[in-house]
């Protein structure tokens, strides 16, 4: 690592690295993972959920030879589950990141190599929203719509996460990336800042004159890509009997699906699509300068709407 001594510059306004998590491991030698009794909460409360009621559908796909599968989990299950309920609300994508390792686990143990995806379904009603209401307050927010879906694009792929090896010492550092985003590396190596630490500890040489250079390259081939589509989509009203009152031409939004659901989804098909509001930049501009931002849906499920035209 280069270490540069840049006089008057503090620790904290000198390191342009931002996330508040790494800052605070950073000042300090690491310490021991401590356990997350909300992680450890939610994981004891999936396997029950998940062993209590979807253990035989996990059995009879024994013998499946899809590489990915999506598992629907009904929600009222995951709302009679004190941690889950909550953390599936704030935070959906990591509820599911504690379910997606129950489900591997209990994959593993029927022997299915099969990559398992949970798609929750029967969301209550209260998250009925619809396109026209949404704003960009509502950004990670768990939304349903009820939509006519309007165009699927063709499956692409995006780079989802990717690897760095610092040139230094050698350790390779994760990075996830977000979809239509520049591409973000690491800000600095932690094992080589780490023995920056230690070296001032032994040496009593002020912190606050340092300034360590990140300095990595990207593992081309250990990076981990994901195929998505983009569905556009139109806000539908229907009567009680489940007949179309109206497809607004106005009201339409963009939705991303991945895994399973590529290529699950068909022009035409009234659907209620399940996911998270996210903000976008505007396609085909310059993300970095334009300041325009969409709203989009992260779907993270789709169910059948019995709409009669
Ligand atoms: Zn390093």
């Amino acid at each position: 690592m280069t270490v540069f001594a840049e006089s008057g510059d503090l620790v904290g306004t000198g390191y342009n690295y931002e996330p508040s998590r790494q800052r605070k491991h950073s000042m300090s030698p690491p310490k021991n993972v401590k356990i997350d009794p909300e992680e450890q909460a939610a994981l004891r409360e999936w396997k029950a959920l998940i062993v209590g009621h979807y253990k035989d559908d996990i059995a009879r796909l024994q013998g499946m030879e899809d590489s990915v599968h999506g598992f629907h989990i009904e929600h009222h299950l995951i709302d009679a589950q004190p941690t889950l309920r909550h953390m599936f609300h704030e935070n959906p994508v990591r509820a599911l990141e504690f379910g997606h390792r129950i489900m591997r686990e209990q994959f593993d143990a029927n022997k299915i190599p099969t990559r398992p995806v949970i798609r929750v379904v029967g969301l209550s009603e209260n998250y009925l929203n619809r396109v026209d209401e949404l704003r960009m307050r509502d950004r990670n927010d768990l939304v349903c719509l009820d939509v006519k879906i309007n165009d699927v694009s063709q499956p692409y792929g995006w780079l989802k996460q990717a690897k760095y090896e610092c040139r230094d010492c050698g350790t390779t550092t994760a990075v996830d990336q977000r979809r239509a985003r520049e591409r973000e590396s690491p800000r600095v190596c932690r094992v080589c800042l780490d023995k920056v630490f230690a070296d001032m500890d032994t040496k009593d040489m002020p912190m606050g004159l340092f300034h360590p250079r990140p300095n990595f390259r990207m593992l081309t081939e250990e990076c981990t890509y994901e195929d998505v589509q983009d569905i556009s989509m139109s806000q539908i009203t229907y009567n009680s009997e489940h007949r179309l009152i109206n497809c607004s031409t106005r009201n339409q939004i963009l939705g991303t699906v991945a895994d399973d659901l590529v290529d699950a989804i068909k022009t035409s098909e009234y659907l209620r699509i399940n996911g998270i509001v996210r903000v976008q930049p505007v396609p085909d501009r310059n993300f970095a300068k334009d300041t325009r931002r969409l709203l989009s849906i992260d779907i993270l499920s789709i169910e059948e709407l019995p709409i009669q035209d």
